[in-house]
């Protein structure tokens, strides 16, 4: 049974069988679909056309420095975790041209590239990466300056969220408040309930958009047992997080400890390669590259992600206030949970445990903020 006048927060039943409406619908309204979908041995968010691109009945087992995957026991569309990329790289790509220039005779001539972007419907997002999503909008167009770049992607998305099903070895949402149920800034939400020989997903109605593009395809409304168990899905994944950070006071607990002695400690393990900065989902630095063609008759200037790890980033009046990997650890860290919160009003980590899976030497930032909380004389004791 289809209804045609959808609600705000409606919830319905689309059966497995007809998901591919879904996708269909999306593609009829020239979105362009991204999703998961499995590249190299991992969980990537790829151009997808259809359900069967989605990496069905796979799983993934990550841990600190570690990701495989392994197939499940039943035909899931979206029975895992988060993988190495984040929809940022859709919203603020990795590398952009800002202008070029082209000497023409005794002029220059400076023109700004404006390539179409497409309307993107981004499929799988789960709840942490909705946070980082909001915590990104605020970065980019909610101060003094609004970054186009950003601003027009955004506002060509589509979001579909999925509620988490199972929680990876690394995750700690429930610790950061960011999930695993998706709240808010979804278009339609999704919770995946397979049940014997029945395999449905209960969707929510985020926006009028999402009410319109549901009102297309086959559905019907969802009982209150149905409701139930997907809140049920949701309840059980909140309590497999791999991993916990407790969060009281810690804005002043490492403000009060810039100089502990677990800075050295971690400094004598990290690489400074990076890798945390670029998965994370609300890192934001970039740096900007001006370049040059042998015939001098042609420049480029690209912004491209930059990291607090890297020698440059912090080179100011002739050499780098960074010079160590201690302080570079300490100033990522210290940003991401206490300086981010006087600058953007939030916490600048959503739990969603990549930086510990994609270092390549394990270092955890859950393990990180516990050996310094463990050392403070009153919680020690
Ligand atoms: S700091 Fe780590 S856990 Fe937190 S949002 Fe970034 S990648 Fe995810
Ligand atoms: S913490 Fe890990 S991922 Fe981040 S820079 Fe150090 S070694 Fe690389």
């Amino acid at each position: 049974m289809t209804v045609k006048n959808l609600q705000i927060k409606d919830k319905v039943i689309v059966d497995r069988q007809d998901f591919q409406q879904l996708f269909d619908v999306l593609q009829q309204q020239e979105y362009e679909l991204v999703g998961p979908t499995i590249v190299e041995g991992a969980i990537a968010y790829e151009t997808i056309s259809a359900v069967e691109d989605l990496p069905i009945g796979w799983t993934d087992e990550q841990d600190g420095g570690t990701y495989r995957l392994k197939p499940r026991s039943d035909q899931a569309l979206f029975g895992y975790a988060v993988g190495p990329h984040s929809w940022k790289k859709y919203l603020f790509p990795p590398r952009l041209q800002l202008w070029k220039a082209e000497r023409q005779g005794q002029e220059m001539k400076i023109t700004t590239p404006e390539p179409e972007i497409p309307k993107r419907a981004f499929i799988g997002v789960r709840a942490c990466e909705l946070n980082a999503i909001a915590i990104q909008d605020q970065v980019f167009t909610q101060g003094e300056a609004v970054d186009s770049h950003y601003q027009t992607r955004r506002d060509r998305v589509f979001i579909v969220a999925v509620n988490c099903s199972q929680a990876g070895g690394t995750c700690f949402c429930v610790s950061m408040n960011t999930g695993p149920q998706a709240k808010m800034g979804f278009d339609l939400g999704v919770t995946e309930i397979i049940d014997g020989d029945q395999h449905y997903f209960v969707v929510e109605v985020g926006s009028e958009s999402g009410a319109q593009v549901l009102s297309k395809i086959v559905y019907s409304y969802a009982t209150e047992q149905q409701q139930q168990q997907a809140m049920e899905v949701v309840a059980a994944t909140a309590k497999q997080m791999g991993r916990t950070m407790d969060t009281e006071n810690i804005k002043e607990l490492l403000y009060n400890n810039i100089e502990h002695s677990r800075w050295d400690d971690v400094a004598n393990r990290c690489l400074t390669c990076a890798n945390c900065t670029m998965v994370c989902p609300t890192c934001f630095c970039s740096t900007v590259e001006d370049t040059t063609d042998l015939t001098g008759d042609n420049a480029e200037r690209w912004r491209h992600w930059d990291s607090c790890f890297t020698m440059d980033f912090s080179y100011l009046h002739g050499g780098s206030v960074r010079s160590s990997a201690k302080s570079r650890y300490r100033q990522w860290m210290t940003h991401k949970l206490a300086s981010w919160m006087d600058q953007f009003g939030t916490s600048g980590c959503v739990g969603c445990g990549r930086c510990i899976t994609w270092c390549p030497v394990g270092i955890d930032i859950t393990a990180e903020v516990k050996a310094i909380q463990d050392s403070q004389p009153l919680r020690g004791s």
